[in-house]
């Protein structure tokens, strides 16, 4: 097996990917090298930047250095870390008219000695017609089945491009077919456009259609990644390895990146970052360097900041905290925040990608939080397998108490006294449960599992986030079979969305419902009133 996985969080993995040049930890990143011109010399990456693993481009090498015998990319490029080969199908298809034949591509990749190499499939490209899109999907499967006899003796890893743009159905068929070839390893064809034009929450459907219909067990490469600041929302998706040229071709253009979005070096006075670039000069001297001191510099800075937020990704994964990263990249830019949004929709594939136990608390930070994978497991737990106690037939719903665990806080601890000197053994036909945002309800005796006391949660609550967690006990009690449910609420925002949603619900169900309401629900006062309450309920 060529790859193997350690470590995962959401739909994010580290892995081992072993290739004839090295082994190389996922998530990845790789350099574009072009072959011709390097503003870092690759061996400068290996040595200074750790760099264990480039890209370049077969094409351009084979039409620019054809009459090279014996030519070994590595060589070539004076880098002993593993190289990929791009195939140079994206060259072919914006350039056009140049023939090239697929096996004499594939051919040539073997023959210098590529440690992963690209088959000569069509890229899809973007705003093309379905009829076109459906063609390069078809083509590239076809081309895919035709290089099989051409690579099985080969000792390099073969990638299986998965094509369809922006057309989901064509993406899963695609990836369907190319996953049951005999490929190591799969890559998703992301238009320039999708990148170039932040539009972020069209990749992540991509993606996900994409990583649904592929064998697990096989690493993606996302080609084309752009700006480190979507690297971390490409790995939680599961993307294993992702090219950029961004850290060079930024530096061309007098950019500077970071991790949350880009600055134009004209604009600092301040480098806000500690590689060694910008500890060992200032603003002022980037912007009065020469243009190629300057493109040198900058290009230096970029890759640190590419390979730091890496590094930032695969901590993030073995610490379990993939969804904050990305929560806190989505601030970079709004189209990083529509994608973060847009991980609602798939928060079933990132609750299945994540460990049950994470060993440190949950942060929710606001609505977008709720895609969680610990509430969508919370949530679907409940109902699959939580079953009341059966004498326990009348639910009792508790605000939420200050202190966590909830029925460890000194606060229930009277309340819990208090229902027992007054109810004595009555106290066996309540279904005692707090409710509580985001997870909704929570039964008294499970308030001390991970993550229910686990948590911190900002204040005051938005409102999705109120309407999701009474959304969510409602759905518990249309599927329980409760004979009456009482609310002992305070005054908060939660208790308001919580009575209002329960109301109807009660109604359609035909359950009786009967509110207790106290400003300070902790208060002695508002403990006589509720078990005065709940003594008449016979
Ligand atoms: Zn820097």
């Amino acid at each position: 097996m060529a790859f193997e996985l350690k470590d995962r969080d959401l739909m994010g993995r580290i892995g081992r990917l072993k290739t004839k040049g090295g082994i190389v930890e996922t998530p990845a990143f790789m350099p574009v090298i072009n072959p011709l011109t390097q503003v870092i010399p690759p061996k400068r990456m290996k040595k200074e930047f750790h760099v264990n693993i480039v890209i370049t481009n077969s094409y351009i090498t084979k039409m620019n250095f054809s009459d090279v015998p014996d030519l070994d990319v590595h060589r070539l490029l004076d880098y002993d870390g593993v190289v990929m080969t791009d195939s140079g199908a994206y060259q072919i298809l914006v350039y056009g008219g140049v023939e090239i034949t697929q096996p004499e591509i594939i051919d040539y990749q073997r023959k210098i000695k590529s440690d992963i190499a690209v088959i000569l499939d069509i890229p899809t490209g973007w705003d093309v017609p379905r009829e076109r899109v459906e063609y390069t999907v078809d083509e590239t499967l076809r081309r895919a089945e035709a290089a099989i006899p051409l690579i099985k003796d080969s000792d390099a890893l073969w990638v299986g491009p998965v094509q369809g743009g922006r057309h989901l159905d064509l993406i899963a068929k695609s990836a369907q077919r190319i996953g049951a070839m005999p490929f190591q390893v799969h890559a998703l064809g992301s238009p320039t456009e999708v990148m170039e034009r932040y539009m972020f929450p069209v990749l992540v459907d991509m993606i996900v259609a994409a990583k649904r219909n592929l064998p697990p067990h096989r690493p993606l490469h996302l080609f084309g990644a752009g700006h480190p600041m979507m690297f971390s929302l490409a790995a939680a998706l599961g993307c294993d390895l992702f090219d950029s040229a961004s850290y060079a071709l930024y530096a061309k253009d007098g950019r500077y990146l970071t991790p949350n979005g880009t600055l134009r070096l004209e604009d600092i006075n301040y480098l806000p970052c500690s590689c060694p670039v910008c500890r060992k000069h200032t603003a002022e001297e980037l912007k009065t360097a020469t243009k190629a001191e300057r493109e040198k510099l900058l290009a230096e800075h970029n890759l640190h900041v590419c390979i730091a937020e890496t590094d930032a990704i695969k901590q993030a994964i073995y610490e379990g905290s993939l969804y904050d990263l990305v929560e806190r990249r989505s601030k970079g830019h709004p189209a990083m925040t529509s994608a973060l949004k847009r991980l609602w929709e798939y928060r079933e594939d990132l609750e299945k990608g994540s460990p049950a136990f994470k060993g440190h608390g949950v942060f929710y930070y606001d609505q977008n939080s709720l895609a969680r994978p610990e509430v969508t497991r919370y949530t679907r737990l409940l109902n699959e397998n939580y079953r009341r106690p059966t004498k326990a037939e009348t639910l009792l719903l508790i605000t939420t108490p200050t202190h966590r665990p909830f029925d460890n806080s000194e606060e229930y601890k009277r309340l819990s006294q208090h229902l027992y000197n007054e109810l004595g053994e009555d106290i066996d036909g309540l279904h005692i449960c707090f409710y509580a945002a985001p997870y909704g309800l929570i039964p008294a005796d499970l308030s001390e599992t991970y993550p229910l006391s686990q948590f911190e949660i900002f204040t005051p609550l938005d409102l999705e986030t109120t309407r999701h967690t009474a959304r969510a006990i409602a759905n518990y009690i249309r599927e329980s079979d409760h004979k009456a449910v009482y609310i002992y609420r305070g005054k908060g925002e939660l208790d308001d969305e919580v009575e209002c949603v329960l109301m109807d619900t009660c109604e359609e169900t035909k359950i009786n419902l009967t509110t207790v309401w106290n400003n300070d629900p902790w208060s002695a006062d508002a403990f006589s009133a509720l078990t005065n309450t709940l003594k008449q309920r016979k």
